[in-house]
């Protein structure tokens, strides 16, 4: 089916950063986000600052933002992961710092499960970082005991609009 004839599916993204400018990188690829093709921006949380959790250097500026898309899931993972590659995403090492992390977490109610793709995300639920952000723009997606479960997380939410 051709992209302009799908529905529009709402997902979910997170996006992560703790190498160089985190906040410009953040910002930027909000803007390359947002000009995918067959998608638009509906929603974006306030920026969150976290320690590094799994993984090392310095604090991680993180945030979650809803799409609408006509992309599917694989092609929209896969334009995700060209902005990361554009933002000089590296991968030495698994949870290495990172310039951009963007992780795709739901894809309407889809439930998908292949090596190169999983969603929800497997890890969204154990990580303050996109639980709390994402309960921001989207709190019917959150349950209260997931966000107790993550509860002990540092996480500091950044004042102001960033985007
Ligand atoms: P992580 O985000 O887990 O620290 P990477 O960003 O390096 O690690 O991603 C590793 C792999 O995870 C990617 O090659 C991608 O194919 C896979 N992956 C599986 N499910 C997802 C998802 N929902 N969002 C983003 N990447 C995913
Ligand atoms: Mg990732």
């Amino acid at each position: 089916m051709a992209g302009a004839e799908r529905p529009e599916v709402l997902a979910y993204l997170a996006l992560g950063a703790n190498l160089g400018d985190a906040q410009a990188t953040l910002r930027a690829a909000t803007v390359s986000i947002a000009a995918l093709p067959a998608t638009r921006l509906v929603a974006a949380s306030s920026l969150y600052r976290t320690a590094p959790l799994e993984s090392t250097g310095p604090d991680y500026l993180n945030a979650v933002m809803a799409v609408a898309t006509r992309l599917n899931a694989p092609e929209l993972l896969e334009c995700l992961q060209q902005i990361e590659n554009l933002a000089g995403r590296e991968r030495p090492y698994r949870n290495a710092p990172r310039t951009l992390d963007l992780d795709l977490l739901l894809y309407g109610h889809a439930s998908i499960d292949s090596p190169a793709l999983q969603v929800p995300h497997p890890r969204m639920f154990e990580r303050a970082f996109v639980l709390l952000p994402l309960a921001e723009i989207a709190p019917d997606q959150v349950r209260a005991e997931q966000l107790g479960a993550v509860a002990g997380q540092v996480i500091e939410r950044l004042a102001g609009p960033w985007c």
